[in-house]
């Protein structure tokens, strides 16, 4: 196992784009598991690539249920409104009051390449759209309608 230290704003790689993988291979395979393991040790629900300082469009999210390791998400479908608050292993510290689509669609890739496309709703649907932000280096007090620090 093994853990990468997570970026914090406002390191700049946070705001990067993310380029797509074309290939998949060892090292990216590699990376997943490493970026599962880093989300697992720091308790968190999801993890992109940019918060460990690659600049690849690759995600994973574990809600709580089931782990979910994409390549090259996209987002193809959204649907009705939800408010809900979203924190950050980026962002230590601070939570923030958001808007996001209530369900989504997602196409992508699984880790053996295979095309995949899956609806998410609620919690996931929320995960979901969060770490796919950080591919096109959005942090969520950029769409945030309220943000409370610890130290409030
Ligand atoms: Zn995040």
């Amino acid at each position: 196992m093994s853990v990468y230290k997570i970026l914090v704003d406002p390191d700049p790689v946070l705001r990067q784009k993310s380029l797509p993988v074309k290939n998949i291979n060892a090292g990216i395979l590699r990376v997943l598991e490493n970026m599962r393991d880093t989300m697992y040790a720091a308790d968190g629900v999801g993890l992109a690539g940019p918060q460990i300082g690659i600049s690849k469009r690759i995600i994973v999210v574990d809600p709580g249920d089931n782990l979910l390791e994409i390549i090259n998400p996209e987002i193809i479908d959204f649907e009705g409104e939800r408010f809900g608050s979203e924190g950050c292993l980026s962002v230590p510290g601070k939570v923030g009051w958001l808007k996001r689509a209530q369900k989504i669609r997602v196409k992508g890739l699984n880790p053996k390449g295979e095309s995949i496309e899956l609806e998410a709703t609620d919690m996931l649907a929320k995960v979901l759209q969060h770490e796919i932000d950080h591919l096109d280096g959005v942090l969520f007090p950029d769409k945030a309608i309220k943000i409370r620090t610890d130290s409030d």
